[in-house]
């Protein structure tokens, strides 16, 4: 088959990959109908992670089952299922309590490389959700969405108890803050600030729900957000980027009392004691448990009753990966969608 490999730091390449096989009985086998490029992604493609030789790259997907392991029961050839980044049982005490994420046998997706025309997914019965039958294809890029950055928005603010009556502050303007202003407006927040300088960006926000644009970062963000709210800060604060400066952004737009979901893949950060200390916020993050959220997100695709399809802004065929790595690294696009 065909798949994609991380040689180095800006070195993407699609080649010729051995096809995955059935190696636990609880394994899947998926024909991938899209995968794509995630900013999560960027990271070992900007040196920031070190590469450790050619790798297969890439780990959210939708497809057709083709085959199952002989032990599982749930999940059948033929139907479309979206999965999650990591694979999971679905029935151990962390999955019971809704962080699959960190399942005790929990497996990582990334490392079989799901920018490819196949896919191995463990734990099949735990880890995919088959929809009713099979989508449209427009409906396809929305379903890809939810595989990680609409459920990893989703679960920022749910983290960030984002809801009625709540001013809700968003950091990050990539994929998954800005699915993070959809989420929020979905959980039904009365007002959602969206920090982002990038007009096309600023637009997709309005379109998911945000009521205010803050263009300001760092102290000046956090002394706009304060502004927009009476002195107090935003009850609520979603972190999608994972620096330093995002967080401390994210902590100080937030009220004493208030809560901030952090998602974004934390690269470098060291908080300050004496200021957490003091700023009475509740923390709340980490990898998100996209499966917990996946069998509402699916109904809500199935009803269109959302479109977080629109942050695929450009698509490709998977032979051209290496331009969708570009187009990201270099923000020509928010996401990039590649088709196997
Ligand atoms: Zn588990």
């Amino acid at each position: 088959m065909r798949g994609a490999v991380l040689y180095g730091p800006g070195d993407v390449r699609v080649e010729e990959r051995e096809d995955p096989e059935i190696i636990e009985p609880g394994d899947a086998i998926i024909r991938l109908s899209a995968t794509c490029v995630c900013g999560s992604d960027l990271w070992p493609y900007r040196g920031i992670e070190p590469v450790d030789g050619p790798s297969p790259i890439g780990h959210e997907y939708v497809g057709i089952v083709e085959e199952v392991g002989s032990e599982v029961r749930n999940i059948a050839p033929g139907q479309f299922v979206v999965g999650s980044f990591f694979a999971s049982d679905n029935t151990c005490p962390i999955c019971q309590a809704g962080y699959q994420s960190a399942c005790i046998h929990r497996e990582p997706i990334g490392a079989g490389g799901a920018q490819a025309e196949y896919l191995r997914v463990p734990l099949a019965d735990g880890t995919l959700v088959a929809t009713p039958d099979l989508p449209s294809h427009d409906l396809i890029p929305s379903f890809l969405a939810a595989s990680d950055v609409l459920g990893t928005g989703w679960f920022g603010a749910v983290a960030a108890e984002a809801g009625p009556a709540k001013t809700v502050a968003v950091v990050g303007d990539g994929a998954v803050g800005l699915l993070a202003v959809l989420a929020a407006s979905q959980l039904g927040a009365e007002r959602i600030i969206a920090m982002s300088r990038h007009e096309p960006r600023q637009k997709l926000a309005t379109e998911f729900g945000a009521t205010d644009i803050v263009t300001e970062r760092g102290d000046d963000g956090v002394a706009r957000i304060k502004e927009l709210t009476d002195g107090l800060g935003a009850h609520s604060v979603i972190e999608a980027v994972g620096t330093q400066e995002s967080m401390l952004q994210a902590i100080g737009s937030t009220r004493p009392g208030g809560h901030v979901g952090y998602v974004g893949v934390a690269h470098g950060v060291e908080l300050p004691g004496q200021e957490l200390f003091y700023s009475h916020v509740h923390l709340h993050g980490g990898p998100a448990p996209v499966r917990r959220f996946l069998p509402e997100l699916i109904d809500l695709i199935r009803n269109q009753q959302i479109d977080p399809g629109k942050v695929f802004d450009l698509s490709l065929p998977l032979d051209q990966a290496a331009e969708g790595y570009r187009a990201m690294d270099e923000r020509r696009a928010i996401k990039t969608l590649l088709r196997p």
